[in-house]
């Protein structure tokens, strides 16, 4: 397949993630066409110099190129393949779903779209809205390796990493979904043993300082730690019911593949459990609450997060909670 051209890009999802797409984008110059069902969600980027559009047919009646950043993959699927969706329109040569939406509903779309001409790249990513918003993502990429060279410059304002996978639709999405297994466990697990660590005695912001110098250190206890969890604000920006979804992705692939996976099922059940105990729409830094709810104890607190932080913590034991 040949280099196709790019002149104008569609972004349909304009969340936590898309719309700080949508900014570097803007930013980065390309002419961008934007939907989303929320509609002050898209009025608010026409003031930026994107144009509006009122659905996923008029973006790709505009746009060579359209980003989708929807939450679930029936969502996905309802743009792509619905009534009045992207392969009604008339421009579209290349969709890029950036959502996470498992490898099954990618291959499913790549197949339709085909049909169509419409050429697919499951470009899932990793890095939240931080990473979003300061052009860091990681981004995976499976499909068309044309189609990958074609849009390595939309990719360029987006990631620091940019992974092609493979041509097989769903290879982006099949490293995604196990990317977050892993990382929900590491949530999981560091959750548990701050919580131990706090009913023991500990002061949280020493310990966190301990594991980001230690084999236990990972991102939540790089980030979500120190700037959400001990300042008690949970306001990472992702949602845990989509954690929860991306788990159980992963876990119907490995049932698909027959390969056990033990304690990420452990994993999905403690954030079934704060789902259903708090709801989805709770922050994903919000986990750690299940565990302090059966511990009886509260992990930092005015006290800790990034004031303690960022005076290197001053190892003083807390103040007894109740509970304790
Ligand atoms: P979000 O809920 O903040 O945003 C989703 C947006 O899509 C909303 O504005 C919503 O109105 C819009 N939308 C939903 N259905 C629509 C439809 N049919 N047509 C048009 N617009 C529609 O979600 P988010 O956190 O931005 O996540 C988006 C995707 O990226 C998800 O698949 C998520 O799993 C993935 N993701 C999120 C993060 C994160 O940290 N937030 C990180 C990596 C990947």
């Amino acid at each position: 397949m040949s280099e196709l051209p790019i002149e104008r890009l569609g972004l349909i999802g304009l969340g936590n993630m898309g719309s700080r797409m949508a900014r570097r984008l803007l930013a980065a110059g390309w002419p961008l066409v934007v939907h989303d069902l929320d509609a002050e969600a898209a009025e608010r980027f026409e003031a930026l110099g994107a144009t509006v559009a009122s659905g996923p047919r008029e973006v790709a009646d505009e746009a060579d190129v359209v980003l989708l950043s929807l939450p679930r993959p029936e969502d996905v699927e309802a743009v792509a393949l619905g009534e009045g969706g992207l392969r009604e329109g008339s421009r579209l040569h290349t969709c890029v779903d950036m959502s996470t939406t498992g490898p099954e509903g990618a291959r499913r779309i790549a197949a339709e779209l085909a049909r169509g001409g419409v050429r697919t790249l499951d470009a899932p990513v990793s890095g939240g809205p931080i990473g979003a918003e300061q052009g860091t993502l990681c981004v995976m990429v499976g499909g068309p390796r044309q189609a990958f060279d074609d849009c390595a410059p939309i990719f360029d304002p987006l990631g620091a990493s940019i992974v092609w996978l493979g041509e097989e639709p769903g290879y982006g999405q099949t490293m995604k979904v196990i990317n977050n297994m892993i990382s929900a466990g590491c949530l999981a697990a560091t959750s548990e043993g701050m919580v131990l660590g706090t009913k023991a005695g500990l002061e949280p912001a020493a310990m966190v300082d301990v594991l980001n110098a230690s084999t236990a250190r990972n991102r939540h206890s790089e980030e979500k730690f120190p700037q959400q969890i001990l300042p008690r604000t949970f306001d990472f920006g992702f949602q845990i019911g989509l954690m929860l979804k991306d788990v159980r992705l992963c876990l119907a692939m490995a049932e698909d593949l027959e390969v056990p996976m033990l304690v990420s099922d452990e994993v999905r059940q403690l954030i079934a459990l704060r789902v259903g105990a708090a709801g989805g729409e709770q922050d994903i830094t919000t986990l750690i609450q299940q565990v302090e709810g059966w511990a009886g104890v509260e992990v930092g607190g005015a006290a800790d997060g990034r004031d303690a932080l960022a005076s290197g913590g001053d190892g003083a034991r807390p103040a007894p909670r109740e509970g304790e």
